[in-house]
């Protein structure tokens, strides 16, 4: 049996046309692209190449685009940088309760370290963030809210547009996470007006270990650095640029910008396939979150009575991903399934699906035929008490 790949919100395959781009680079590039001579400034100019094309996925502007590591790397220097740079009566930070480990871990660093006061805003039954929970948060001292597009374990996206409005309007930044939206459906920052925007390479079929902070002139004059030594990018994130990678983020952005929207529309109707055979051939399959308000790739799917470890361990050569992790040891069920008031039990049932752009209709029917094994046999088991 073909191996099948249904773990896009994990890492997306790199497309081979963005690989193409970026072998020129890889073997003929020559010089730090902050050189004065001939090499470096060739160097530069696929860099500025690159950030215009990044910048137009999202209707920003170049100089509004700060090269990192990825998603991780500009939401520690989106919160961080915020913090270190925020006047004393702004000491407080708003998140909510389904963030990714890089935006909660850094807000709770700055709250251990006295550097700000961090609230979390709980989300509805469907996923998404409780608006009027989040407006109670809000007042004066508010520094910056930050809260994702689109939640990477269950699809879920959140009314950012709102959330923006409600930032705004008491004097606070606005920071995004946007790494799983970006590439899925459209999104301008000439419509939704955030602040500092996250993103991640390696979610739109780029290379890995590239992303960027993208943010307004005033929300990046209101940033600290965090990597200090070059003052290349802005001042905020010093370090020769990687060059390579920029490249392929760049060739990434533009296939996305040609693409998304067709894409988009096929993924939906494979991942609609997917739901419905499982649910033709079991019974006890719920799909967690708003089905309404959800990314076109992603299914989080309960299957009632059997573990989703174990299920999961049972599909292979499919492979999905469960949301739990293994924390000082031991398994811990997903915090966003518990965010949205699953039990513990139910959020350990849940498996995620992420399709994406080299998924095929052979391939959903394979992982519709395994996922069914698997469960039925998990379930059999379990029943039996072995
Ligand atoms: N935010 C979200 C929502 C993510 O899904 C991820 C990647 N799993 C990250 C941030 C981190 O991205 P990176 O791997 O580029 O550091």
């Amino acid at each position: 049996m073909h191996e099948v790949y249904l773990d896009y919100n994990g890492s997306t395959p790199l497309d081979p046309r963005v690989a193409e781009a970026m072998i020129p680079t890889l073997r003929f590039g020559i010089g730090n692209a902050s050189s004065a001579h001939r090499f470096g400034q060739r160097q530069a100019a696929s860099v500025e190449h690159a950030r215009e094309q990044v910048a137009a996925l999202v209707d920003a502007s170049s100089s509004e685009v700060i090269f990192c590591s990825g998603a991780t790397e500009a939401n520690n220097l989106a919160l961080i940088g915020l913090a270190e740079g925020a006047p004393v009566e702004r000491n407080r930070i708003v998140i909510s309760a389904i963030e990714h480990a890089s935006v909660r871990e850094p807000a709770q660093w700055l709250h251990e370290q006295g550097k700000a006061k961090v609230d979390m805003v709980g989300v509805t039954p469907g996923g998404s963030v409780d608006l009027e929970e989040l407006d109670s948060l809000l007042s004066s001292d508010v520094l910056a809210v930050s809260i994702m597009a689109a939640n990477s374990e269950t699809g879920v996206l959140n009314p950012i547009s709102d959330i923006a409005k409600l930032t705004q309007e008491v004097g606070a930044v606005f920071h995004c996470d946007a790494t799983q939206m970006v590439g899925r459906l459209p999104l301008s920052l000439r419509d939704t007006p955030i602040d500092l925007l996250s993103m991640s390479s390696h979610k739109i079929c780029g290379p890995e270990g590239i992303g960027a902070l993208i943010g307004t002139r005033h929300s990046l004059a209101r940033l600290r650095p965090t990597i200090h030594g070059g003052s290349h990018e802005r001042g905020l994130r010093s370090g020769s640029l990687n060059v390579v990678g920029i490249v392929g983020l760049g060739t990434a952005s533009l296939l996305v910008s040609e693409e998304r929207d067709s894409e988009s529309a096929r993924v939906k109707k494979l991942r609609g396939q997917l739901v419905d055979g499982l649910r033709t051939e079991l019974a006890g399959v719920h799909e967690n979150g708003d089905p309404s308000k959800r990314l076109p790739n992603t299914a989080s799917v309960r299957f009632k009575g059997a573990d989703a470890e174990a299920v999961v361990f049972n599909m292979d050569p499919v492979a999905v991903s469960t949301g739990s992790a293994c924390s000082s040891g031991s398994i811990e069920p997903s915090r966003v399934l518990l965010a949205m008031g699953l039990s513990r039990d139910e959020a350990f049932e849940s498996v995620r699906f992420s399709l994406g752009r080299f998924t095929t209709e052979a391939e959903i029917k394979t992982a519709i035929r395994q996922t069914v094994k698997a469960v039925q046999h998990v379930r059999a088991m379990t029943e039996s008490g072995s």
